[in-house]
């Protein structure tokens, strides 16, 4: 199956009769800030529309339905990826996430902009699908500081956060292969969010602005 998504391509900044809007992949090491920063961004009334990945993870206190997750068990999830319902899935630390593809093609035929939040798996796997999407990688100000976020959260157990932070050096190596990169100091955080929203602002103001194809082929 071929999906394209293809409008008369006019600047998003611009008033026009079509447009399709923006897609943007931020993914980083899990403990980085991906929330903090997307929370702040939100709340400085950037408009932009944060797809809910499905996962066979355990809610954590205070996460509910569709927020930030859609929470399945292994047998919804297998039925999604065998009826192409997923994008990408990957399992990151011992888990299986993945984007529902609908989410997605919905809010860009309508114009909106969509961040995916996803590891540098899936972003690997959404390169190869997509074209036209804008990927951005969030960094700790040191690993130092990214162990210290991990330890206060304490929504993992001593051993997820060691898996946690191996993974994170091998997802730090993979930053070379995103567009942008952004450090989100400790203490901080509105110099990432600052950042984010340059960088969306910019790529609405291109003159060119990409476009978003999805070849949903071998989904
Ligand atoms: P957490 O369990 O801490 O919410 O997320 C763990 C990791 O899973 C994060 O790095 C996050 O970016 C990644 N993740 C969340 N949703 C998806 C998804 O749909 N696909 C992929 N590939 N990674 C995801």
């Amino acid at each position: 199956m071929q999906l394209e998504i293809q409008s008369t391509v006019t600047p998003s900044n611009q008033a026009a009769s079509v447009k399709q809007g923006l897609l943007f992949v931020l993914s980083a090491p899990s403990g980085t800030g991906k929330d903090s920063v997307i929370n702040a961004l939100k709340a400085r009334g950037v408009s932009f529309h944060v797809v809910a990945s499905v996962t066979t993870r355990a809610p954590r206190p205070g996460e509910t339905e569709g927020n930030p997750y859609y929470f399945v068990d292994h047998e919804r999830f297998e039925d999604m990826i065998a009826h192409d319902e997923l994008i990408e899935y990957a399992q990151v630390h011992g888990n299986w996430y993945g984007q529902p593809l609908q989410q997605i093609t919905d809010n860009i035929q309508q114009g909106k902009d969509v961040l995916l939040k996803i590891d540098v798996q899936g972003a690997a796997t959404v390169r190869q699908k997509v074209a036209g999407a804008i990927y951005i990688f969030l960094v700790p100000g040191s690993l130092d500081e990214l162990v210290e976020r991990l330890t206060n959260r304490q929504t993992e157990t001593e051993e997820e956060r060691q898996r946690r932070l191996t993974d994170a050096q091998h997802e730090l190596a993979q930053q070379e292969h995103y567009d942008y990169v952004i450090v989100n100091r400790q203490g901080r955080l509105e110099e990432a969010v600052d950042n984010l929203q340059a960088i969306m602002q910019a790529e609405r103001c291109r003159t060119h602005p990409r476009y978003v194809q999805i070849n949903t082929k071998g989904i």
